[in-house]
Parts: C-alpha cells; structure tokens; sequence
C-alpha cells in the first residue's frame, strides 16, 4: 500500500481534473468530493475514479464547467437538469435550491436528471443533514454495460443504484447517515480484489451461469458474471426504485439496452428534503433519537465485534485515522493515477513526491 497526506493527494488530484479541461473552482471541488470519499473508507468511490473522468472529459461524455439547468419550477417540486456536468458541482447546485426551497415551503423534493457520476450519495444528505434537514436519495446508475443481476436472474440488468438518508445529528449523537449501494458489494470491491488475485465474500457474485462464485474475475473478464443485490429480493426491490423514483419520475434515463453502450456514469437523483419540525415543532424528534439509538446500541456485541454501531459510525472512524494518519492507495489504483497525470502532462516526480 502507498499512503498520502489527505491534502497532498487533495492537490494532485486537482491539478489532474484541471488538466482535463476544468477551472481551479471545479477541479478543487472534484478532487475535494473524492478525497473525502477515501477519507472515509469508500476507496471505490475516491480517487481511483479521477481515471476514467479525464477520460470522460476528453471524449465529451462529460462536460466540463457545466451547472445545472432549471426544467420546472412547481410549488414544493424542483426539476433539474445535470446536462451531464460533473455530479460533484451539479450535486451540491442541487442541494442548495432544494434546501432554499425548503426552508421557504417546509420540503423539497428535489429531482436531478442526467448528470454525471454524483459519487458518494452521502455527501449530498450531509449537506441537508449540517444545516438542519433530513434528506432522502433515490439514485439510478446508467451510461454503461449493467453490473447487478435482478433477484433471479442468471445475468445483469441494472447498476448499483444506491439508496441515502441523512438526518440531523441531535444533542447526543452525531448525523446518522445511511448511505448505501444496493449490490451485495459496491463494484469497486470487485477490483480490489481482482487486481489483488483474492476471492470475494461468499454471495456478492454470479457467473454467467447464473451459479454463485467467489471469483471477481467475472466482472472483468468474459463471459462475464454480475453482482448480486444485498438482501436478495429487498435489495433488488430497492434498486429498482432508483430506477422508478430517481429516474423514471424525473423523465430521466432508466436503464435499458441504448445506454449500455455509452462509455459514462449517468446518475438521475430524486432528493426529497424535509423539516425535522414539520409534524410540529413540539415532537421530540431529537431525543427520541437519542432513547433509540442509546437502547439499540446497548447491545451485548457478537463474537469477534467491539461495539454496536450505528450508520455513519464507520466511516467517521476511518476518517479520524485517515486524516491523522493518511489515505491508503493500492499500488494498481497509483499506477492507474501515475499514468493518467503523466498523459496529460504532469511530472511522475509530483507523484512520487508525496507516496510514502
Ligand atoms: P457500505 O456497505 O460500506 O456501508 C453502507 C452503510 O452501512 C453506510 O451508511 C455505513 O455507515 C453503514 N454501516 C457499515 N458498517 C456498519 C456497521 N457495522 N454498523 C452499522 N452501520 C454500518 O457502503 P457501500 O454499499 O459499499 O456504498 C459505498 C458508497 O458507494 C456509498 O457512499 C454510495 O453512495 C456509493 N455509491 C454511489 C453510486 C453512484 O452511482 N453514485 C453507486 C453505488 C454506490
């Protein structure tokens, strides 16, 4: 593993975004969204993915320095278009007309078509969750061959669809944020162990068979397998809600046989933002919070696990050890990253520079 000072990595991956056609402002942001993402333990959703978006840039199937459009306007709704910009702008554009609404109507609901990969969902209900609201996100994944087998099939349909919700830390516990792809394992997971030649857990994957297998290599090399959907039928049912809610309602794409061939990430979002008073400021929201979570949480733990904990706990815990002590990057991901900054100009010594 080579490990890098969070800022330093924050740096050169803005320096690459910047290369791809960005100004400093996005660039930053980009590289900021996916530092924090390995900050908090989602490597399959931090800078391994600065890669594939210089390529997106180059071949146009992201724009750069692009913003969100207004579509409609009507009451509580907010209808956006991504104009396949990057997510990590479109994103929190997003975020702030729906929470600007919100704080004049009581809600939001927030729909986001067509924009470029928005990363880790949770990024977007801590935003909500910071200035007081809690936020649900419904997300389809398109733009490239499908990855998830639908509950009984024996190939892949779908993405990872993921599912967020974020709620406002209360007097004794931090935010709660379950944020979560709707595959047994995130696809990411499935590259790290390829590139390092291990097996997976037992049920994340099938061959093209349809027959469980514990070998990544079906995800990458033909004929070519699928993820499973975590909770078998209720996962599926989720992710498919994604594709209903985050998409189909939006009259945003929905995964079918004509986005397959595209070489993006496509991301449609449905966000709906709610008031924590808007049963009545008198509800004691908060500190039935606090009773739950205390009682939940008081769990005599299972063998071989140190605590109970609750969604959102892990990746805080890895962002205090990560930020103290650096972010791990497995050698293929910095050869991947090495290779694109070389191409587009850089010096390898800026990489080698901060490796440790
Ligand atoms: P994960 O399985 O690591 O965690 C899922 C959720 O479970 C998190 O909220 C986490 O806090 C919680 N959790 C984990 N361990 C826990 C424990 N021991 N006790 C209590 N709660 C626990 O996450 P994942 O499914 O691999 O998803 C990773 C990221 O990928 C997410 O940020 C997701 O938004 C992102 N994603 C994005 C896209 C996209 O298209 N933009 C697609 C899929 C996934």
């Amino acid at each position: 593993m080579i490990t890098v000072a969070h800022d330093a990595l924050e740096d050169l991956v803005t320096e690459m975004i910047g290369r791809a056609g960005s100004n400093p402002e996005e660039a930053r942001q980009v590289a900021h969204n996916l530092v924090e993402a390995n900050l908090l333990g989602h490597d399959s959703h931090g800078v391994g993915l600065t890669a594939q978006y210089m390529r997106h840039a180059r071949t146009g199937t992201l724009t750069v320095n692009g913003h969100v459009s207004l579509v409609a306007d009507n009451g509580v709704y907010l209808l956006l278009d991504g104009n396949m910009a990057y997510g990590q702008v479109t994103g929190g554009e997003a975020m702030q007309l729906g929470l600007d609404r919100a704080r004049t109507a009581g809600a939001a609901i927030v729909g986001l078509r067509n924009t470029h990969h928005l990363g880790r969902i949770g990024a977007w209900g801590e935003i909500c969750a910071r200035e007081g609201f809690i936020s649900i996100h419904f997300v389809n994944v398109i733009g490239h061959k499908p990855i998830v087998a639908p509950h009984g099939g024996a190939e892949a349909r779908y993405s990872t669809n993921p599912y967020c919700t974020a709620v406002p830390a209360t007097d004794k516990n931090p935010m709660f944020v379950l944020d979560m792809a709707t595959s047994r394992v995130a696809f990411g997971k499935a590259r790290v162990a390829y590139n390092a030649g291990k097996e997976m857990i037992e049920g994340a994957l099938i061959d093209h068979h349809g027959l469980p297998t514990r070998n990544a290599a079906v995800m990458f090399e033909e004929p070519r397998g699928a993820l499973t959907s975590f909770g078998q039928h209720k996962g599926y049912g989720l992710a498919l809600l994604g594709e209903i809610l985050g998409a189909a309602l939006l009259g945003g794409p929905v995964t079918d046989p004509v986005h397959e061939g595209k070489d993006t990430i496509c991301n449609n979002m449905l966000t709906v933002i709610i008031d924590p008073k808007g049963f009545g400021a008198d509800i004691p929201f908060a500190s039935s919070i606090d009773a739950m979570l205390g009682y939940v949480t008081s769990a005599r733990p299972g063998e071989g696990v140190d605590k109970v904990r609750v969604p959102g706990e892990p990746e805080r815990e890895t962002g205090a050890d990560r930020r103290a002590n650096g972010v791990p990057v497995d050698p293929g991901t910095w050869a991947l990253l090495v290779e694109a900054g070389v191409e587009a100009g850089m010096d390898r010594h800026d990489f080698d520079g901060i490796a440790v």
